[in-house]
């Protein structure tokens, strides 16, 4: 990274080390205004909350205001009065219908469930205090981050070990230990020697993965293995009922990556990127062919989408992609990659047409 910066510059450093929190009063407010909107769960002290909760004295709610909601969540479960839970939305949406109904993309896409952990949460002077608290030490670890990039750029401090300070993380629950590397920074530039502390980073396991389920496409086809199966289709002809397919993949099948060109009408009309909403969690990400060496493995169900020209190298890739559920479509003509004088079709096992598996769908 090349910085480069002078004395008038600083302002910015400075106004993002400061950040504007809600104050106690509208704070409290929408809180009140996110309480009222409550719907209990199953378990005690735990409820989810509205989002587009309206505080008194605003006209209605907007972009603005959920995440200004979302702030006062965030500074609420800092200062310890609560846990917050994010869960997909259970409002699926199956009509046709592209117009989202609500004002925000995260009001859409998520319900906030909320866990008390302190009764005094609706008391003016508990809560002005708790937050008073947790703010400081919001704007005293902003305080610290200016004075380590002063440190850095003013009184050159050694860059890879500002940065181990600044991304390091004592959290008892997600401890992150930086470990140091730098590829010669001014300090260490004219250094004679310069000292090496790498060493591999520990990972910490990421728990409470849940696997895909499979069941709905092996109830439909017991004879195809759905780790990599590839599907042959006509582009030109066949754009509706590739559609088709891909709703009852993300719908029923737990489809959450679709691969295709960026230019892609899948990645780029309506029509495509409102898939997500037929998706049970809310959430398809969109991938481009570009990425297929990235993240060969992922647990979620996928779906690889080749309309034009493919590549012999691209048919590898998709191949060699590794998913619990894995959907490749290749226009009818495509070679295979080991025989060129043949079409992938003739050669390709655990494979189907497009019309096979809408057959078996639709029937
Ligand atoms: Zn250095």
């Amino acid at each position: 990274s090349l910085l480069v910066y002078d004395d008038s510059d600083w302002s910015i450093p400075k106004s993002m080390a400061t950040p504007t929190i809600i104050s106690n009063e509208l704070g409290f407010a929408r809180w009140r205004a996110l309480y009222e909107s409550r719907q209990d769960c199953q378990e005690d002290n735990c409820f989810t909350v509205n989002l587009e909760a309206v505080r008194p004295g605003l006209p209605g709610s907007s972009d603005e205001n959920v995440r200004w909601n979302m702030r006062t969540l965030h500074l609420m479960s800092r200062a310890g009065f609560l846990i917050l839970e994010l869960e997909p939305s259970i409002q699926r949406d199956t009509s046709e219908d592209t117009e989202a109904s609500s004002t925000s993309i995260h009001a859409t896409l998520a319900t906030v469930r909320v866990r008390l952990l302190r009764e005094d949460h609706l008391l003016p002077d508990a809560w002005e205090e708790a937050i008073s608290n947790s703010r400081e030490r919001t704007l005293e670890s902003g305080r610290r981050n200016l004075q380590l990039m002063q440190q850095m750029l003013v009184h050159h401090r050694e860059v890879s070990e500002t940065l181990a300070e600044l991304y390091r993380s004592r959290s008892p629950q997600w401890p992150v230990e930086v470990t140091r590397v730098c590829g010669g920074c001014p300090v260490d530039r004219s250094a004679e020697f310069r000292d090496n502390y790498y060493h591999v980073p520990a990972a910490s396991p990421i728990h409470r993965i849940t696997m895909v389920e499979v069941d709905n496409w092996m109830v439909r086809f017991p004879h195809l293995d759905p780790r990599y199966v590839p599907v042959f289709y006509a582009p030109q002809e066949q754009k509706a009922e590739l559609l088709r397919l891909l709703s009852w993949l993300v719908a029923e099948c737990n489809v959450q990556e679709i691969c295709t060109a960026r230019d892609s009408w899948i990645a780029n009309t309506p029509e495509g990127r409102h898939l997500y909403k037929r998706a049970p969690s809310g959430v398809v990400i969109h991938r481009s062919h570009h990425e297929l060496e990235n993240e060969p493995y992922t647990p979620l169900a996928r779906v690889t989408i080749f309309e034009s020209q493919v590549t012999d190298t691209q048919i590898e890739l998709a191949r060699l992609v590794h998913r619990p559920m894995h959907i490749v479509l290749y226009p009818l003509q495509t070679h295979d990659p080991n025989h060129p004088s043949r079409c992938l079709i003739d050669t390709a096992t655990n494979s189907a047409r497009l019309e096979q598996l809408h057959a078996v769908i639709h029937q």
